[in-house]
Parts: C-alpha cells; structure tokens; sequence
C-alpha cells in the first residue's frame, strides 16, 4: 500500500504529533524490515515507540525529525530540542551496541579471523574503516545467517578513506559495497573504485543525465554541488601534498 507518492504523509488516524509521546524504546531491525506506522515507509531499521493513552506506534526516524513528538523524561515535559538531543542519544548506543554484538557473533563464528584491529577500531571510531570493514565482512560468511552489512557505517568522506577503499583488492571491494549507501556508491564509482561486478551501471555524479531524463528539474544544483565541491577539496588535497 505504501506508495513512493504517499511515504511521507503522516497516516490521517496519527492526528496531532504532539499528542504522541515517546517511551523512549528504540527497535533495531537489523533486517531492515519494518514500516513506520506514521508515514508508512517501509524497509526502515530504527523504529521509535511513541504511545498515546492506550495505543502505541513505532515511527521512523524521518518522522522523528520531522514532526513534534512529545518528550516526558523522569515526569518533566523536555522542549523539542531536548528531546532530539535524547533520541539522538540514544539511537548513537543503540547502533553502536547493535554492531558491537554483531562484531561479536562474527568473532565467535570465525575465530581465526584477524579481527583484534576492527574491534579496537570500531570501538574508537564508531565507524568502520574501508580495510577494516573488507576484514570484518569477509570473515562475516563464516555466521550460519547472513547479516546486513549495512548495520556499520563506512567512513568514505575523506581522500584518504576514498583511496583506502579503492587499494582494496576486487574481492574487498565486493564485500564492501552491499554496506555502502547509494551515495557513496556514486562517489567511489566516479573515481573508478567500484568493484568489477559493478562497474557496468556506474554512476556518474558530475553529468546525471539518467536522471535529468527521469525528473525534469531545471536545475540539477543537488546533484552537482557536492560533486563540484569534492572537486575542489580533491584540489586542495593535490596542492597539499
Ligand atoms: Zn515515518
């Protein structure tokens, strides 16, 4: 039922946002699974417990951002900023266990695997290098139920984390690939670093022409900004060195 034309309609039964408030329970679906039962988009990971008398909701975290749901913390009414600052909180320990025990699942399946680095790693960055990623996804076939790489987050921003991905051998940069987002996946294709079962529908950030095609918008600025702007830290970065 949900429809690309309908995702971010709030249901008509949810009435005023602010008549939600929050539990403060936070699911994470690691399958990426669940719908959000104020807008109704589905395939989302974290979902939010709000409840109103009687009836309780999970909402995604669009609708989290978006509308004004309200916050009680220890019988206290919080303001809306306090109140994104605690779901904010919460949801940076709720991911970060959630990798943590996946980190761990992944150990005790593939012991031999040289993983000692990604754990100190990860618990230092909360992110996942490319190279420590590649280590830590490929050990992950050894778990008897797969796992959605897309649980860690990648750190592809920099020049340095960009090359770091594109040394990687064919077969690392494969396994990498399923946890990156579609932007990152448009980044790194640009600068040829897609894996070879990729590279056949690369993406190319600085000329969308699929797209302009697809969605006539006279103005591609979305599009092209960032791309011009990684030109000119890539600029920078030459000059620098
Ligand atoms: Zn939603």
């Amino acid at each position: 039922m949900p429809t690309s034309r309908i995702r971010y309609t709030l249901n008509d039964a949810v009435g005023d946002p602010k008549s939600w408030a929050y539990t403060w329970e936070i699911a994470d679906d690691v399958t990426f699974g669940s719908t959000c039962d104020f807008c109704g988009q589905d395939q989302q990971r974290l979902t939010y417990e709000v409840t109103r008398g009687e009836e309780s909701l999970c909402i995604c975290q669009r609708c989290v951002g978006r509308y004004p749901v309200t916050g009680i913390w220890d019988g206290e009414l919080l303001d809306q900023a306090t109140t994104r600052a605690t779901i904010h909180g919460l949801t940076a320990r709720q991911k970060q266990k959630t990798c943590q025990d996946a980190i761990k699942k992944i150990q005790a399946a593939a012991p031999d695997a040289p993983l000692s680095e990604v754990v100190v790693y990860f618990e230092r960055n909360l992110q996942l290098s490319p190279q420590c990623a590649a280590a830590l996804f490929t050990a992950m076939t050894a778990l008897p139920e797969p796992l959605d790489p897309r649980i860690f987050e990648i750190q592809t921003r920099s020049k340095a984390h960009q090359d770091e991905f594109g040394a990687l051998d064919d077969q690392g940069r494969t396994v990498v690939w399923p946890a990156l987002s579609p932007q990152q996946h448009r980044r790194l294709a640009s600068l040829g670093y897609a894996p070879g079962v990729h590279t056949a529908r690369r993406a190319r950030p600085a000329n969308p022409r699929s797209r302009q095609s697809q969605f006539p918008i006279p103005r591609m600025s979305a599009l092209c900004e960032p791309a011009a702007l990684d030109v000119a830290q890539e600029t920078t970065a030459k000059t620098e060195s």
